[in-house]
């Protein structure tokens, strides 16, 4: 089972997959005879820390199933990324089950199943892809290669709450209604960014159509909301593409809400943030929002600059 355990924030932050969620697709599971374990890699905090405060080891503590950080990784190769280092745990697990969560996504618009496999990943291994596929659409094109390898049987997507706004951890928490499921996460994406009338925008979706790795599919029910997209996501861009690139946004650090915790230094993939004298290098910054996303003090803006 890989929820999704971004970092060590309460359900209630709709950051993380819901326990909830988690526990009913684990008590089906139980109760068809499968052996469960849940894993996950989350990218900016201590594991032990991240499964107390998503309340997801009180849930695996009951239905005793156990909870495994994913670590030990292989490289194996993807269609166009090679020497990926996924977790052995994963490539030698009978099945995988994906438990993504409905959010925004400050690089890559939206996160949902199949973003949501780059945390078989190991460890700092993810922040070091940003540096090796620095483009959006090679970086959605790795996480399509990733989630081909891991490939999920089942993924069921938690929208009852999810995040709009700069997501994937600081954005704003937003009541969808939805849990989405489907043996594939290409054409699950596909279709809830259509109702969103997304698509377009989407690096996954966009990319995987271009690969042809979405396959036709049928879509059982509706789904209709607006959703607030993150501000990276220029007015400029929803209409041409080639008039957006002049206006793109770069993080800056709010100097009063932050704590200097370094959190973003030691994540930033291009070592391009000094937190001793809170400043970012924009000539060296690949605009990868990594630093937005870990700060646990919403301390990164992101800043329109004219470029
Ligand atoms: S992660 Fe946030 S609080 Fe921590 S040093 Fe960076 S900007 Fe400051
Ligand atoms: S400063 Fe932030 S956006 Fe720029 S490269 Fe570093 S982590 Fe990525």
């Amino acid at each position: 089972m890989k929820p999704n355990l971004i970092a060590a924030r309460k359900p209630e932050e709709a950051a993380t997959t819901h326990p909830t969620i988690l526990r009913t697709v684990l008590e089906y599971l139980l109760d068809k005879g499968v052996q469960p374990f849940v894993g996950d890699s989350p990218a900016f905090s201590n594991f032990k820390r991240v499964v107390k405060v998503t309340r997801v080891e009180e849930v695996c503590e009951e239905l005793k199933v156990p909870l495994t950080p994913l670590d030990d990784p292989i490289e194996v190769n993807g269609e166009i990324f090679r020497k990926i280092k996924i977790s052995r745990k994963v490539l030698e697990a009978d099945k995988v089950v994906n438990l993504p969560k409905f959010k925004t996504h400050s690089q890559m618009v939206m996160t949902l199943g199949v973003k949501n496999t780059f945390g078989c990943v190991t460890g700092l291994e993810k922040s070091s892809w940003h540096m090796r596929a620095k483009n959006y659409d090679d970086f959605a094109n790795l996480l399509i290669d990733i989630h081909r390898i891991v490939s999920p049987i089942l993924t069921v997507l938690d929208g009852i709450e999810g995040m709009e706004g700069n997501g994937p951890t600081n954005g704003r928490k937003k009541n969808f209604g939805i849990i989405a499921v489907s043996r594939n996460a290409f054409a699950l994406d596909d279709a809830i960014c259509s109702f969103l009338g997304i698509d377009h925008l989407v690096y996954t979706v966009k990319n995987a159509r271009r690969r042809m790795v979405t396959p036709e599919y049928e879509v059982f029910g509706s789904f209709s909301s607006t959703i607030q997209l993150p501000s990276t996501v220029s007015t400029f861009e929803r209409f041409s593409r080639a008039f957006s690139r002049f206006f793109v946004k770069y993080p800056s650090i709010d100097k009063r809400r932050c704590i200097k915790c370094r959190l973003c230094e030691e994540r930033c993939p291009a070592s391009a943030i000094d937190i001793s004298k809170q400043e970012i290098d924009y000539q060296k910054c690949i605009r990868c929002y990594v630093c937005h996303e870990v700060c646990p003090q919403n301390a990164i803006k992101l800043v329109r600059k004219l470029i």
